[in-house]
């Protein structure tokens, strides 16, 4: 590098494009990110219309809290939240979202971006119209709309015209992985204890509607699980109950100080269900695998391939279904790890890996037959 060159601060809109651009990464967290507001907005609805697999827009619709006018002008902008106090918050977490990103990376990642809220109480609805900078380009007062708030996006990575052009290239790839993450978040009510939820997913294109997937706003897993997969899928699921001790790291133990009362082990609990070793989940591979912590879809690459591992023990030639819920102490592991928030840092993983793996080859090897699995 020349040393003559003069190290210079990148202008504000350029910076806003880029961190965006690490927030927003593909079509799928586009729409978890709106998903999720649902959620923690609290909705019991939430329908997801895409049109033309999302290359056109992609519109989330609920029946949460909605918004309340004196927040309208900081929806859209840059780590504005509603949802954490203080930076203390961070490890008490409980709700999806905690940096306000999401919609100010969409506001820069998008054609547009439309906001249309009504709070209980609210005689109309308003439309906010969000500007590159999330800023409110424009506001509408009175619409007919019920309480709730419904987020509207077009054209997704317009303004990055290689990205933009991947998505076209491969939009019904990326429709596809959107879909399987869709499926993690329409059984978040199952995992968690709160109300059940409606949850819509549709498709326009060329003019024609399809439901893409529906759940009828159960709280029963195996009720969401029958609705999403078919009754077929469920007659050859089990229920996945373990409970085993994982032993927490001493550098954990140290970070936690000496007058930490928090135990040298963590008593871990999984929750779902997965398929019976007799009958598998088919060959396809593990596209019908979904992992959460503490309610949060995540992708734990290690549990997964454990999983994997020891079920082959038993049936080698396929891949079970899985639907397993770890809940594991709030203190024992980190969401803020990836901007997409899909990486969870799980303290003392290795261990939490081959305590699990010994519970279930457990549970598989003494119920061969008598389901369902536990060890409890
Ligand atoms: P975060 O979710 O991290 O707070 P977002 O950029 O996703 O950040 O959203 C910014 C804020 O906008 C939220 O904190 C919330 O107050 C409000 N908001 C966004 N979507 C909704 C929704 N569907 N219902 C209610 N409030 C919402
Ligand atoms: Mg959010």
């Amino acid at each position: 590098m020349d040393p003559s060159v003069q190290v210079k601060a990148i202008d504000a809109q350029s910076v806003h494009r880029i961190t965006s651009g690490q927030v927003v990464i593909d079509l799928q967290t586009a729409v978890k990110e709106l998903v999720e507001n649902s959620l923690d907005a609290k909705a019991t609805n939430i329908e997801v219309r895409f049109k033309e697999y999302g290359l056109r827009s992609i519109e989330v619709i609920d029946n949460g809290t909605g918004i309340a006018p004196q927040n309208y002008d900081s929806v859209g902008l840059k780590h504005h939240t509603s949802k954490l106090a203080s930076f203390e918050d961070l490890t008490s977490v409980m709700t999806f979202g905690f940096r306000g990103e999401a919609i100010s990376s969409l506001c820069a990642l998008t054609e547009s971006v439309t906001v249309t809220t009504a709070i209980a109480g609210a005689k109309f609805g308003t439309v906010l119209e969000l500007d590159k900078d999330g800023s409110v380009r424009s506001r509408s007062g009175k619409v007919a709309r019920q309480r709730g708030t419904t987020v509207s996006v077009t054209e997704l990575f317009k303004p990055l015209p290689v990205r933009r052009k991947e998505l076209e290239r491969n939009a019904k790839r990326e429709f596809g992985k959107a879909l399987h993450l869709l499926n993690a978040y329409a059984l978040v009510p199952c995992t968690k204890e709160n109300q059940g939820v409606v949850f819509t997913v549709t498709n326009v294109t060329q003019g024609r509607k399809a439901v893409q997937l529906r759940t009828d706003g159960t709280m029963s897993l195996a009720a969401s699980v029958s609705s999403l997969w078919g009754p077929k899928t469920m007659e050859n699921l089990v229920d996945l109950d373990l409970t085993f001790d994982v032993v927490t790291e001493a550098s954990v133990l140290r970070r936690r100080g000496p007058d930490s009362n928090v135990a040298a082990s963590n008593t871990i609990h999984v929750k779902g269900l997965i398929s019976k070793f007799t009958v598998g989940g088919g060959r396809t591979g593990t596209d019908r695998q979904f992992f959460f912590i503490n309610g949060r879809p995540c992708n734990p690459t290690k549990v997964q391939k454990a999983f994997n591992e020891v079920y082959r023990t038993f049936n080698m030639n396929q891949s079970p279904f899985i639907v397993a819920d770890f809940v594991i102490p709030s203190d024992s592991c980190d969401i803020n790890v990836s901007p997409d928030k899909r990486t969870i840092l799980i303290h003392s993983e290795s261990n939490l890996v081959e305590a699990l793996k010994h519970a279930l080859a457990k549970a598989f090897s003494s119920a061969p037959s008598t389901f369902p699995l536990n060890t409890t």
